[in-house]
């Protein structure tokens, strides 16, 4: 009797405990033919889930090692409730999600705010893995076209931006992406030559504005056309210019979902069309835009 009721205010502290410091995360179990939905408790929040088959462990640890990026995480086991199989978990905070997720796009991905407090189980949540059309990824680009830490981060803000419907905020850093990107194809083009003055403006020790950087680019399109690079890519661009001026200036004129949704085809189109430029140009991508294997 005593035990019990020890036992039963363990648990209830427990359940205490894991209210202040935790959340729960809904995990499918990967076994085949199972594919239940429950959650996993843990002690933290704020943080990042990926879970996968436990048979997929070593090729992550070996994609990390190999990447040689710094990716912190705790691993969890999951254990389903039906089949009892196990589920592995990897929790991160967000730098680290983000990287790794760049370097293994096939784990289920649970963000933040697809996590709930404990006994919000019945609360809706969209499945994991299969994030609701809001949450998915603004910019969905296959990990070898970004060459760049600098690409990387600048997309996983975006995308975070995205997540968290902060739209405006994602207009804004997809102005940016787009902005680095040309300067670095004009980089690539002018540099050798001197011709610095196509980017970079010496009076203000400043890259040019956006504006004057794609009028530049424009006059190039032709010898990038074999690559995939189309008029129209830069007429979109010059769009997403116009709108990211727009956001980044005006007080209260907030750009909706809807808005962003629209122009998400377009905007990926532009950025996997310069990034291939980039990779290509770098020797990293074929013309094709596949990867060159190091021999
Ligand atoms: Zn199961």
């Amino acid at each position: 009797m005593i035990r019990r009721c020890v036992q039963s205010e363990a648990k209830e502290l427990d359940e205490v405990w894991m209210r202040l410091a935790g959340v729960i995360v809904p995990i499918i179990c990967q076994a085949d033919d199972c594919g239940r939905r429950f959650w996993l408790p843990i002690d933290r929040h704020g943080v990042y889930a990926f879970f996968f088959k436990p048979t997929e462990y070593t090729k992550y640890q070996m994609r990390i090692g190999r990447s040689e990026e710094d990716i912190e995480k705790e691993i969890e086991k999951a254990q389903c409730p039906i089949c009892k199989e196990q589920t592995m978990v990897f929790i991160m905070k967000r730098e680290s999600a983000l990287k790794f997720r760049q370097l293994v796009s096939e784990a289920q991905f649970v963000p933040p705010s697809q996590m709930r407090l404990p006994g919000e189980e019945v609360t809706n949540v969209s499945p994991p893995g299969s994030p609701a059309p809001s949450r998915s990824d603004f910019i969905d680009i296959e990990a070898h076209y970004v060459s760049d830490k600098v690409y990387s981060q600048l997309i996983g803000e975006i995308n975070t931006c995205y997540e968290y419907e902060a739209y405006s905020s994602a207009l804004v850093m997809l102005r940016k992406l787009l902005e680095n990107l040309i300067v670095d194809i004009l980089r690539f083009k002018y540099a050798p030559a001197g011709q610095h003055d196509k980017y970079f403006d010496y009076t203000t020790n400043q890259f040019l504005p956006l504006n004057a950087l794609i009028s530049n680019f424009e006059q190039i399109v032709n010898e990038y056309a074999k690559y995939g690079l189309l008029k129209s890519h830069v007429a979109a661009i010059k769009g997403f210019r116009k709108e990211g001026n727009i956001s980044a200036h005006s007080i209260v004129d907030f750009v909706s979902g809807e808005k962003l949704l629209a122009i998400k085809k377009r905007a990926n189109e532009s950025v996997i069309v310069l990034l291939r430029i980039i990779g290509i140009i770098r020797g990293i991508l074929d013309e094709k835009g596949r990867i060159i294997k190091k021999k």
